[in-house]
């Protein structure tokens, strides 16, 4: 039987020189590929507790709201700056070139929430951190935090230290 990491297909030089791009469409565009990736994810939450899966854009949509559909929690979406329509609270946080900024629902989480945080993947890690003091700042407890995929030489769980970090496959 095919392992998940079987249907990543890692791209040389994308998007520029020197990056090996790992392809999360490649997963999504096979059947087995896709119910392997979810139930894989859920298989990482069935041992906790909680209320509201969280999922970065875009591709924490992807795999954050069937996880939430199937374990019965709520689903709410981190965003870049601007696109949700209510009350907000935002971070910014640093990308390779410039800063970027990310915003919540001001009433997507209420304070004593537990909270489960869904991507695709973790690179440095600055995402992900930033949405977490997003989670906290709001009261919100974040429970875990899983990722499909790991880019272990980025060292992004140094910026998520003191939490619960899965991830399914790990690339050095
Ligand atoms: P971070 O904030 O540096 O951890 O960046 C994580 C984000 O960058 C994730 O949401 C990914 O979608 C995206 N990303 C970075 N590298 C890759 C890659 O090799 N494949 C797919 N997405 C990537």
């Amino acid at each position: 039987m095919k392992k998940l990491e079987d249907y990543v297909v890692s791209i040389k030089d994308f998007p520029e020189e020197g990056i090996i791009f790992r392809d999360v469409t490649s997963v999504l565009q096979d059947r087995d590929g896709l119910k392997l990736a979810i139930d894989s994810i859920m298989e990482e939450l069935k041992d906790i507790d909680f209320d509201i899966v969280l999922g970065p854009e875009s591709r924490g949509f992807i795999f954050g709201v069937p996880v939430a559909y199937n374990m019965n929690k709520a689903f709410v979406p981190a965003r870049k700056k601007g696109k949700l329509p209510r009350e907000t609270v935002e971070m910014e946080y640093d990308l390779e070139y410039g800063t970027a900024i990310v915003e919540l629902h001001k009433d997507a989480i209420k304070p004593g929430e537990k909270v489960v945080i869904i991507d695709d993947l973790i690179a440095t890690g600055g995402t992900i951190e930033a949405i977490v003091k997003l989670v906290e700042q709001l009261g919100g407890e974040v429970v875990r935090i899983a990722f499909l995929m790991e880019l272990e030489g980025l060292e992004g769980r140094k910026k998520l230290e003191g939490y619960d970090v899965v991830s399914i496959i790990k690339y050095e």
